[in-house]
């Protein structure tokens, strides 16, 4: 089954490029298998799958001992300073960074195994209360002191957008996310190059696409709803 949901996920991001004017190799797919079964990630393995997204550190830690090393592992989720040390060297990417303090952390131990680490700055597009990220007024001057820490590559941006049932409602939040990135990558500023916009769920990843989505992240389309309650 996940096999045919991504090959239909799949369709649906060529059709968005091809909207966009856009190449299908600008935009990576990530699979979000959060909650999911290892022997679901596997099966997507054959087909040549390698971008996995997971929210909690223990989690991606857990798959990342049982699954090949050529999978790219992306922390997608919040992230506490204590559990910093742990995921440093799995993730290929972090995308929830929203504090100086948690990247002074990372930078840290970064620092301590002689590595870059390549962040994401995560924006709450929306102002909702009840999400993480860094307010877009705020997003510049945050970018610029991360930027000054050793270990640490500033590569774009991140948003998890509103739940919504109509996607169109988000593509402000969309083409905001998209602005920003633009306008801080005229800045030039050192160790920051502003290529990657990760934004797009289940919901409205198309929308993204269409405005300029390099990175977004799939998990209910290819691996079905998730059961909280075990
Ligand atoms: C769970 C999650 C996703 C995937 O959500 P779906 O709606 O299932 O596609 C994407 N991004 C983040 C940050 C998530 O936590």
């Amino acid at each position: 089954m996940v096999v045919e949901n991504l090959a239909e996920v799949e369709r649906k991001v060529c059709e968005a490029c091809k909207r966009a004017g856009r190449s299908r190799s600008e935009v990576t797919l990530i699979a979000v298998s959060k909650t999911k079964p290892v022997s679901m990630i596997e099966e997507l393995l054959p087909g040549g799958t390698r971008d996995f997204g997971e929210n909690k550190v223990q989690e991606l830690c857990e798959k990342y001992e049982q699954l090949p090393k050529d999978i790219r592992w992306h922390l997608i989720g919040h992230l506490q300073r204590n559990k910093v040390k742990y995921v440093v060297d799995k993730a290929c990417l972090i995308h929830s960074v929203d504090t100086l303090r948690l990247a002074q952390t990372i930078s840290e131990e970064a620092v301590k195994r002689q590595m870059i680490v390549p962040i994401l700055v995560e924006v709450n597009v929306a102002g909702e209360e009840s999400k993480f990220g860094v307010s877009p007024k705020d997003t510049e001057d945050l970018i610029r002191e991360i930027a000054k820490l050793p270990a640490i590559f500033v590569q774009g941006l991140m948003t998890i957008a509103p739940f919504v049932t109509d996607p169109e409602e988000n593509r402000e939040y969309f083409v905001n996310l998209k602005k920003l990135s633009v306008d801080i990558k005229s800045k030039n500023i050192d160790n920051v190059c502003m290529n990657v916009l990760s934004m797009g769920m289940t919901g409205d990843y198309e929308v993204a696409i269409e405005e300029g989505a390099t990175m977004v992240r799939v998990g209910t389309g290819i691996f079905g709803e998730r059961n909280y309650i075990k």
